[in-house]
């Protein structure tokens, strides 16, 4: 049965980017060694690099002025790198989730945190608004996309200070004025690869201006002077980011992809908004393109589990809600196919066919 892969993360990938990806570890473009047995320093994973640090460069638009650099950790490790690279005294940050939560507990290490807005006490399912942003604060931190509750900042906000975000599950979903940033990172593993390795896309501006020293390998000078390899790289989960972006080029862009995801999404949120039996759980003007969370009305609750195994038999794999929102949640990453999200739209017409 043709499975429909709905994870949170790791998540669906380019199944193009897999093929490629399994052809490089068997041997690397014909050069009788796989991708996993060349040095790091190789003349062959040199342009491996370069062409991804292009391509991320070419379809975010990045400008002058900026670095991309693949770094180990996860965007967790970031929650620490950024504070102790950029906190001299305070720092303001958007609390709209767990993610947001983890980033703000690290920058308490390190300084004094303004959380200038939270919506945690409607257990995050809006952007909060109205909030102001400190103009002495050292940067502004932001979670672009809440991938547990399935809100979303979709368009690139001003900010008086440094504006820092954490991009980890909508990178490369749509076209993104990077000028507007001081520094965008992730983790790879929801839109752009495997596990294993993040991207810090950084404004060289933001470097050196904390006065505390800053041990070598936590310290964005040292990945920049030497980009990416300072010591090893992620080098298999690049080449399969740079499959990613290949593919995301050979579509057309991201705007392209843009315009893919909104489909994909409309299709499933007007499911979701005339359906008898479930209910959308985020404020309809924060819904995110990416992660789509709903539940089943109150006189419904009772049938959640039944839908799951139902859904289960229709190749359903990852709609699950996380367990502190309930549900289910629909992951639908850059490579979901519409078709999938056809067949998960099926699935519940059938289902409330069958319960009503
Ligand atoms: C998954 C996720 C993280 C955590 O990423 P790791 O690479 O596992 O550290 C952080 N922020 C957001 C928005 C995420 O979705």
């Amino acid at each position: 049965m043709k499975k429909h892969n709905f994870n949170a993360g790791p998540s669906i990938l380019p199944r193009i980017a897999i093929e490629n990806s399994a052809k490089a570890i068997l041997d690397l473009n014909g050069i009788g060694l796989s991708l996993l047995e060349i040095s790091h320093r190789s003349k062959d994973f040199q342009a491996i690099l370069d062409e991804t640090v292009a391509l991320f460069k070419e379809l975010l638009n990045i400008p002058a002025g900026y670095q991309v650099v693949f770094l180990g950790g996860g965007a967790s490790l970031q929650f620490c790198m950024i504070p102790y690279n950029f906190l001299n005294k305070k720092a303001a940050y958007l609390e709209t989730g767990v993610w947001a939560q983890k980033a703000i507990k690290e920058a308490k290490f390190f300084g004094e945190v303004n959380v200038v807005g939270s919506s945690a006490d409607k257990n995050f399912s809006y952007i909060p608004t109205g909030y102001e942003i400190p103009g002495d604060a050292d940067y502004f931190h932001i979670t672009t996309n809440n991938t547990i509750y399935g809100s979303e900042i979709r368009y690139d906000m001003d900010s008086p200070v440094p504006l820092i975000a954490d991009m980890s599950s909508d990178i490369l979903s749509r076209p993104v004025d990077v000028s507007k940033y001081a520094m965008i990172y992730g983790g790879a593993q929801k839109n752009l690869g495997p596990a294993g390795v993040t991207f810090v896309i950084i404004k060289e501006e933001m470097l050196g201006k904390v006065e505390r020293k800053i041990p070598t390998m936590l310290s964005y000078a040292t990945h920049t002077k030497e980009p990416s390899l300072y010591n090893t790289p992620p080098v298999f989960a690049i080449y399969t980011c740079l499959e990613t972006l290949r593919w995301i080029k050979s579509l057309g862009g991201v705007k392209t992809i843009e315009a893919m995801n909104i489909r994909k999404a409309n299709l499933l949120y007007d499911a979701i908004d005339s359906s008898k039996i479930f209910v959308g759980t985020v404020a309809k003007e924060n819904r995110s393109l990416m992660n789509i969370c709903f539940v089943m009305k109150d006189q419904y609750k009772d049938k959640e589990d039944g839908f799951m195994e139902f859904a289960k038999t229709k190749g359903m794999i990852g709609i699950k809600g996380h367990r502190s929102v309930g549900g289910f949640r629909a992951s639908v990453y850059n490579a979901m196919p519409f078709e999938s999200v056809q067949a998960l739209v099926d699935a519940m017409h059938e289902f409330e066919k069958m319960t009503l």
